[in-house]
């Protein structure tokens, strides 16, 4: 290495020129570094370390100035100058610099006073100082720049190599201290992050957490933790409004002081299942109320055996209990009452029968006899005698016709009714075939739209159905016109709890067949859909039309003893539909 010796004074005025330069780069490039120092570029710490370093030659002479740059210059860096020491701590407050070149005599401020104001600032504390001195230099004077911090002295002449060499140091120096403050920057970047990272986190799980306590605090069922053995841990307030008990309360009071002892067995069994590690179905026990009353509570439980404990939930089920045992109650008074009014129906059947039974007997003489007095010789009796007769006559028939509706209502209501496969077309041609007189006479017409199809039912019960609802059609039309009727039937949507399929019929669906018997008489008004169908019930007085008010109501009992329904429309003056509703014959096939 070729070391050259520059004599101070010597002037290189391009090597000036290119420091100056340097210094207006220079303080912009410082002012990007600072930025990276902030973490707001990391890329520009990088390009700090790869940069040009700062260096500061203060010296009142200008030619001793262009002299030290010349040297300094193949370092390749920023070479800064100041002409005082004012100049030089103006610089320093706005630059940082590797290292400081200082002439110690200086005018107005030297060197070492430069030194101590340079030391007192924190920014350049520690900056390192060479000063730059004649031989003629005391070693006190020496002692004193060490003081001040000096790292060395360069000694006039100064020796151009051993000048960069030791500059060259410290600018290595500087380099390496920005190198491992920038990996401290980007290790305290890291830790900050990894910092943030846990912190939200736990704020996470601190919300989580939060959350999952308000539903627990808040919800209006009982929670809580137990451990295997059933003793509670922790519970949530709603024990307190349902049971009475305090947290603390409940958590020093065992199982079996909480439960009814009735059920406490029930308890155990479902302790037995948590510690095995299964989950209990809901169940309902009662328990303790601290004012010593009891209470219904539904449960469920789960397990979890790895922490040894048990996740409760209760539900006050006690107003629901309650009035589930009002019903129950109220159920077994009223079965109570339908069987003694079951009981009381039983004996006004049988007593309806006996009468009815046992009034005809009389009434057939009465009748016989004024049939018999109506045979004789009328004359003898007179016209008064001849008319009260003939009105025994007719009393005794209505009352036989009641007595005869009475008896069949009474065996419709008490005969067993075996159900078979009944073939409609053969019943209702029966019917018809039975009133062939009194249709020709009425100039009536009926109409059989075939095949009917078959009921599972019990026939001679289904004969008298339709045939009371056939009478009633040819009955009830006004006078001077004829009686049309007409008869069909349809498959009718199957009800819920219908009549069910009797083993006899051999089917086992829940078909309903629906059979139609319409007229074109006086109809029916809409309020009295239902009142029809009472006993004694009628709408009209006997002598516009005859009858009992009992056919209907022997419809009604015979369809519903067979799990049947009835009913009407009708439209004044149009005429009446009835329909009933029979179980479907086995393979009904409408
Ligand atoms: P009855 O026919 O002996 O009078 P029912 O019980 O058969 O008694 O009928 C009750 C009443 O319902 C009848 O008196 C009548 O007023 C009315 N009624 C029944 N069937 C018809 C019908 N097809 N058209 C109009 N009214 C009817």
């Amino acid at each position: 290495m070729k070391t050259a010796k520059l004599a101070i004074g010597d002037q290189l005025p391009e090597a000036a020129a290119a420091s100056n330069s340097a210094v207006e780069k220079n303080g912009s490039t410082a002012a990007v570094a600072v930025a990276g120092k902030n973490g707001a570029n990391n890329s520009s710490s990088y390009g700090r370390l790869n940069s040009k370093v700062n260096i500061l030659v203060v010296d009142d002479r200008k030619d001793k100035l262009l002299a030290l740059g010349a040297i300094l210059a193949p370092l390749g860096q920023n070479v800064v100058e100041a002409r005082s020491g004012k100049e030089a701590l103006r610089l320093l407050l706005k630059n940082e610099f590797a290292v400081i070149l200082m002439d110690v005599s200086m005018p107005t401020m030297d060197g070492f006073e430069t030194a101590a104001l340079i030391r007192k600032r924190p920014s350049s504390e520690h900056t390192p100082i060479i000063f730059v001195t004649s031989i003629g230099n005391s070693p006190a004077q020496m002692y004193q720049g060490y003081l001040l911090g000096a790292v060395d002295y360069i000694l006039t002449p100064i020796v151009p190599d051993v000048l960069r060499a030791k500059v060259g140091v410290f600018v290595d120096l500087w380099r390496k201290t920005e190198h491992i403050k920038q990996q401290a920057e980007r290790l305290r970047q890291v830790e900050e992050a990894e910092h943030r990272r846990r912190l939200a986190e736990a704020h996470d799980r601190l919300e989580m957490e939060t959350k999952r306590n308000r539903f627990f605090t808040l919800a209006l069922d009982m929670l809580g933790i137990g451990d295997l053995d059933g003793h509670l841990l922790q519970v949530n307030y709603a024990w307190e409004t349902v049971l009475g008990y305090s947290e603390d309360e409940l958590k020093a009071t065992a199982p079996e002081q909480l439960v009814h002892p009735e059920d406490f067995a029930v308890i155990l069994e479902k302790v037995k299942l948590l510690q095995n590690g299964m989950p209990v179905e809901y169940f309902e026990v009662r328990c303790r109320h601290k004012d010593g009353s009891y209470r219904w509570i539904g449960w469920t439980a789960a397990p979890f055996p790895e922490e040894k404990l048990v996740y409760i939930f209760g539900r006050d089920v006690n107003r629901r209990k309650e009035a589930e045992e009002k019903v129950l109650h109220l159920n077994g008074e009223l079965e109570k009452r339908v069987d003694a009014l079951t009981e009381i129906n039983r004996e006004l059947e049988t007593f309806n029968y006996s009468i009815s039974h046992d009034l005809r007997a009389p009434l057939r003489s009465m009748s016989g006899f004024a049939q018999a007095l109506m045979d004789g010789d009328m004359s003898r009796l007179g016209p008064q005698g001849s008319d009260y007769v003939r009105r025994i006559a007719n009393s005794a028939k209505r009352m036989d016709m009641l007595l005869q509706d009475l008896l069949e209502y009474s065996r419709v209501a008490r005969a067993s009714m075996p159900p078979m496969s009944v073939d409609l077309d053969g019943v209702v041609s029966e019917i018809v075939t039975l009133r062939e007189r009194e249709i020709q006479e009425k100039q009536a017409r009926v109409d059989v739209k075939s095949p009917l199809g078959t009921v599972c039912a019990h026939l001679p019960t289904v004969q008298q159905i339709l045939g009371n609802l056939v009478d009633n059609g040819l009955k009830f039309v006004d006078p001077g016109k004829l009686a049309h009727l007409r008869i069909w039937t349809e498959e009718a949507p199957s009800r819920n709890g219908g009549p069910d399929k009797e083993a006899g019929c051999g089917n086992s669906t829940h078909s309903v067949l629906r059979i139609w018997v319409e007229d074109n008489g006086i109809g029916i008004e809409k309020e009295f859909y239902e009142k029809i169908f009472g006993l004694f019930e009628r709408l009209h007085p006997s002598h516009t039309y005859p009858g009992t008010g009992l056919g209907l109501a022997i419809v009604r009992k015979a369809v519903e003893r067979m799990g049947g329904r009835v009913g009407v429309e009708s439209t004044l003056q149009e005429g009446s539909r009835f329909w009933v509703e029979l179980p479907a014959g086995a393979n009904e096939t409408k």
